[in-house]
């Protein structure tokens, strides 16, 4: 049997594997259950594909998404491995010959969709196979505590019992402690070998900036990123619309993308952004699974998300290639109220008061004045010590005001109403509300009622926040979120302490982290400008869009980018030189080859 590192250079022409890919490749080649954690980018395809290719039988690869399985088996088959999709796209014809090619044991891989997966008739069929193993991609979908709960990934839990001695393989790049507890226990793997890396992104940098006139923020950003990849999030398909027509109108190559548009319109927005003939896309959530650009140099929050999974999922997407890219967040206390009524319109209580848990936590992340990595990374419970030198926060530090006389009223108000209510009311009672409900309660009538006047309600909620964060309030998240007092307050209300809080930001910044002293700047970094005006690097990425056109899948299922400066800088003058090149297997050495060489040769006279 061929080696893992043997089919790595054959099949993909990679020289060597990432940690811990190795290891989870022996695991699951000795019939042990895995689970894998690994962030996006890091390589978890090559982990069941390598055994997929060098083990017997075929590979049941379960994905959530149609758009994700043809990327991969897309990437397969130019590869030269036997690879197919069997999910609801397909044509009844095409859908035969998959089952006649999975029949014959001509098939590596098969991806499937969990539906048809869980058609008895479909899993009669798999009894009588050859099946190497299972692997069960996006796994965090299977648990209700996941971001991106999926019903019918529940079921797979079945599948472990129903076939006894395969191997099963989890994998996800984004699962808290819980969900990953979750995720063993429903897909009830056996004793698995567990794998998870660390979570860090440390290329990208991640900001934080008070929303105010957001248009105009947005503006700044973009134009002084001319010529950059970049995706704007947002709620509303209408925002979405909205900020468009904005950014077009400033003369930006801007495109919208929602599932409100057809598929050809998507796809031809996904595409033009793929060939970098759109520059921005502005989207909701819709844009971005499947999506596996490697030079997106940045991506935009305009709007809250709704948590911290899928905040760091979609900030993931940027800097692929490593290089330095950047996460903005516009950060709106009305995003917050905007963000809860969308979570309450959920019919399933269970769901909701997850949901609500998990958006608390996204706006501590906005509101924390404290390295945002920290933050971040100690939400998918990793801890690292010391500043990370690339977020707003460990950049320059936050400012801070002498905000005794603010906190005292605050406390003095959540005092006076027995530490029975949450934020909002507080916050009503502070701003002398005339709502039913503080009536009704003759809370007009408190000594705290009316005396925040001075402040605007977003000033006395980031009070508020501050408070819980600093420890002097606590904020009772299995009970309504009611605000309690804590011994840490007594020094402020009777002994005359101080405190200071952060002032809001609302500027965002203009430079680039590339050009900023403190990031790292690397060597890739530099070399990136050196390749826009190198022309063998030009030419060749040319010749990689006219392959694509005429194999009619994206450029980078092709080849990636470092693929292309590898080819540039080397200059390979035959097939031994070429297949030395990242990303040149011995099925795109054959394809490929010889345009490839001469391209190079012609270049160089
Ligand atoms: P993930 O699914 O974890 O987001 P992918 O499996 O898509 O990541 O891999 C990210 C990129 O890294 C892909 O372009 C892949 O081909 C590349 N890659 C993975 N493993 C290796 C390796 N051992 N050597 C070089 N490139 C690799
Ligand atoms: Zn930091």
């Amino acid at each position: 049997m061929e080696s893992a590192r043997e089919a790595l250079k054959r099949v993909f022409g990679y020289e060597s594997f990432r940690a811990p890919q190795d290891q989870i490749i022996d695991a699951l080649m000795t019939g042990r259950d895995c689970f894998v954690l690994m962030p996006t980018g890091a390589g978890k395809s090559i982990c069941f594909q390598i055994p997929a290719i060098i083990r017997p039988g075929v590979a049941i690869v379960v994905s959530p998404l149609i758009s994700l399985m043809k990327d991969q088996v897309d990437g397969l088959r130019q590869n030269g491995v036997e690879a197919a999709c069997y999910n609801s796209s397909l044509t009844s014809q095409e859908a035969r010959q998959v089952l006649s090619d999975l029949g014959s044991g001509k098939l590596k891989l098969l991806y499937v969709s969990p539906e048809r997966l869980m058609m008895s008739e479909f899993q009669e069929r798999l009894l009588t196979l050859d099946i190497s193993f299972f692997a069960i991609d996006e796994a965090h979908c299977v648990s209700q505590w996941g971001h991106d709960f999926r019903p019918e990934y529940v079921q797979l839990g079945s599948l472990r019992s129903k076939f006894e001695g395969i191997p099963f393989i989890g994998l996800t790049a984004t699962a808290d402690k819980v969900t990953r507890e979750d995720v063993l226990l429903r897909l009830k793997l056996k004793n698995p070998a567990i794998f998870v890396s660390g979570f860090d992104r440390p290329n990208i940098r991640y900001t934080v900036v008070e929303k105010s006139q957001p248009l105009s923020q947005l503006d700044a950003f973009v134009q002084a990123r001319s010529g950059d990849s970049g995706i704007v999030y947002c709620l509303s398909r209408k925002r979405v619309d909205a900020i468009t027509e904005y950014l077009q109108k400033k003369g930006i190559s801007a495109a919208a993308y929602h599932a409100g548009y057809d598929a050809t319109e998507r796809s031809r927005v996904q595409e033009g952004f793929q060939k970098d003939e759109i520059q921005v896309v502005v989207a909701t959530v819709a844009f971005g699974m499947g999506i596996d650009k490697p030079n997106v140099r940045y991506v935009v929050h305009y709007d809250l998300p709704k948590n911290m999974e899928g905040y760091y999922q979609e900030t993931g997407r940027a800097g692929r290639d490593g290089l330095p890219s950047e996460a903005l967040l516009l950060f709106g206390a009305g995003d917050i109220m905007s963000a809860r009524r969308l979570i309450e319109l959920g019919d399933n209580p269970t769901q909701k008061a997850v949901e609500l848990k998990k958006l608390n936590a996204m706006v501590e992340y906005a509101e924390a004045q404290v390295c945002r990595r920290r933050v971040i990374l100690s939400y998918f419970g990793e801890y690292r010590i010391g500043a990370c030198d690339n977020c707003d926060i460990c950049l320059e530090a936050p400012e801070e005001f002498d905000a005794t006389d603010d906190v005292k009223l605050a406390l003095m108000a959540v005092y006076e109403l027995k530490q029975r209510f949450g934020m909002g009311y507080v916050v009503d009672i502070l701003r002398g509300s005339k709502s039913a409900r503080i009536l009704d309660a003759y809370h007009d009538g408190l000594a705290a009622y009316g005396t925040g006047k001075h402040r605007p309600l977003d000033d006395w909620m980031s009070i508020l926040r501050q408070l819980v964060q600093k420890g002097l309030l606590i904020q009772d998240a299995e009970n309504y979120g009611i605000l309690k007092l804590t011994p840490e307050t007594r020094p402020i209300l009777r002994d005359g302490v101080r405190v200071s809080l952060a002032v809001p930001r609302v500027k965002v910044q203009q430079e680039k982290p590339a050009t900023k002293g403190k990031a790292k700047k690397g060597k890739k970094g530099k070399k990136e400008a050196t390749y826009e005006d190198n022309s063998l690097f030009q030419k060749l990425r040319t010749l990689r869009r006219q392959i694509a056109d005429r194999e009619q899948v994206p450029a980078y299922i092709i080849c990636g980018d470092e693929t292309l400066r590898q080819l540039a800088d080397k200059r390979p003058k035959n097939r031994t030189d070429l297949l030395k090149i990242s990303g040149i297997g011995e099925t795109k050495a054959n394809k490929y080859g010889s345009e490839l060489l001469a391209a190079i040769k012609d270049e160089l006279g």
